[in-house]
């Protein structure tokens, strides 16, 4: 019996992307599908009731920060993170990988696992498969994602290869320490960065172990668009088509598109929340930045076409004043609507694939957006 069950709805017949629905022990939701990050057990700014509203199925917390604060026995005695967080929907927690390898000033990989310091008082750390494993099972998060090394962009052939092979050993040990298999579904994480041969053989040793779920990693680390949807169109063929698909650390609208079009059905990023904390602003017609003088006066909603309770309630104008004054409000209204944006947009993308025009719906979102002028910024 597994925790974590896909369910494909249909394919859409003009670009092959996947409508489905996963099953989890919290309740499930349609795919393609983007994850709010709650990165220490909160969604910046916004209620459990707010996400709940917004329409958000799953989301994401971050397990090194977990366990740094509180950590992981104040949550498990806690009767663990939906608990803790008053959250009884999905939820997705990452390895902690990432962040060692991201945050820390100090690291030395070896077989075992990496040592590390902590980037808050800088004391010695040890992470590995195991201790992964062990954190997130005391987590009881929904999907639990394996400890992988991430390799920075660009690594050179040998490297990656070298990697990828740590990469595949340390999944295996993670299947073997996990000892919540029926609550908690373990997602296996492909690697091998560009480089197609590695790739592959990254999705052949993972698959082999038969993970419920699978994981495109290494992507949206500096790497141009172009070579992300190139990476993508020849590794999610690799995956297995009857579990689910997850590109990792993914936002910007055109992204989630292009990842939905090339066969991913999830998706997680920080960019929308963080950058609605200095006062941008993802609109139906483009980016916007609401510090800027000309909306002092402008009394109109953040996007005319937005029914959230931000665009309901709000002006540009207010938004703008407490985003200067740095109110607390000020940031949970653009975080709001930021987040139903891209909730919105993946409802969108979902109806698309069901009318089987999601490449119409491509065009037509990005050239409203203005993805396809010369220059255009990246959200
Ligand atoms: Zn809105």
């Amino acid at each position: 019996m597994t925790a974590i069950r896909y369910e494909l709805i249909k394919t859409c017949k003009q670009t092959g992307a996947r409508l489905g629905r996963v099953h989890t022990p919290h309740g499930s939701f349609e795919t393609p599908v983007f994850m709010p990050v709650g990165t220490l057990a909160t969604v910046k700014t916004m209620s459990p009731e707010e996400l709940v509203e917004m329409g958000a199925g799953i989301i994401l917390s971050n397990t090194y920060h977990l366990w740094l604060r509180p950590g992981q026995e104040i949550v498990e005695e806690a009767g663990g993170l939906h608990k803790f967080m008053n959250w009884d929907r999905a939820i997705l927690t990452d390895s902690g990988g990432f962040q060692v390898f991201s945050l820390s000033e100090f690291r030395k990989i070896e077989e075992e696992g990496v040592h590390f310091r902590n980037h808050l008082n800088g004391d010695k750390l040890f992470l590995s498969p195991e201790k992964a494993m062990d954190i997130q099972n005391s987590l009881g998060s929904d999907i639990m994602m394996a400890f992988d090394e991430c390799p920075p962009y660009p690594a050179s052939f040998e490297y990656m290869k070298k990697s990828v092979e740590r990469t595949s050993r340390w999944a295996e040990r993670c299947l073997q320490a996990h000892k919540r298999p029926n609550d908690q579904g373990l997602f296996g994480i492909i690697q091998g960065g560009e480089y197609e041969e590695l790739r592959k053989q990254s999705a052949r040793d993972l698959t082999s172990l038969d993970f419920p779920g699978y994981a495109v990693g290494g992507l949206s680390v500096g790497e141009p668009k172009d070579v992300m949807n190139r990476v993508l169109e020849f590794t999610t063929p690799l995956l297995p088509s009857d579990k689910p698909r997850y590109l990792m650390g993914v936002g910007s609208p055109d992204s989630l598109i292009d990842g939905s079009i090339r066969g991913i059905d999830m998706f997680d990023c920080v960019l929308p929340t963080r950058i609605a904390r200095n006062g941008t602003l993802m609109t139906s017609n483009g980016r916007l930045v609401v510090k800027n003088a000309k909306f002092a006066r402008d009394f109109g909603p953040i996007d005319e076409n937005c029914d959230c309770y931000t665009c309901r309630n709000y002006s540009r104008a207010y938004i703008r004043h407490l985003i200067r004054c740095d109110e607390t409000f000020g940031i949970r209204l653009t975080t709001y609507h930021n987040l139903y944006f891209l909730l919105k947009l993946m409802e969108q993308v979902r109806q698309a694939i069901r009318d089987d025009r999601l490449g119409d719906f491509r065009e037509e979102f990005f050239e409203r957006y203005g993805f396809n002028k010369p220059n255009a910024k990246n959200f």
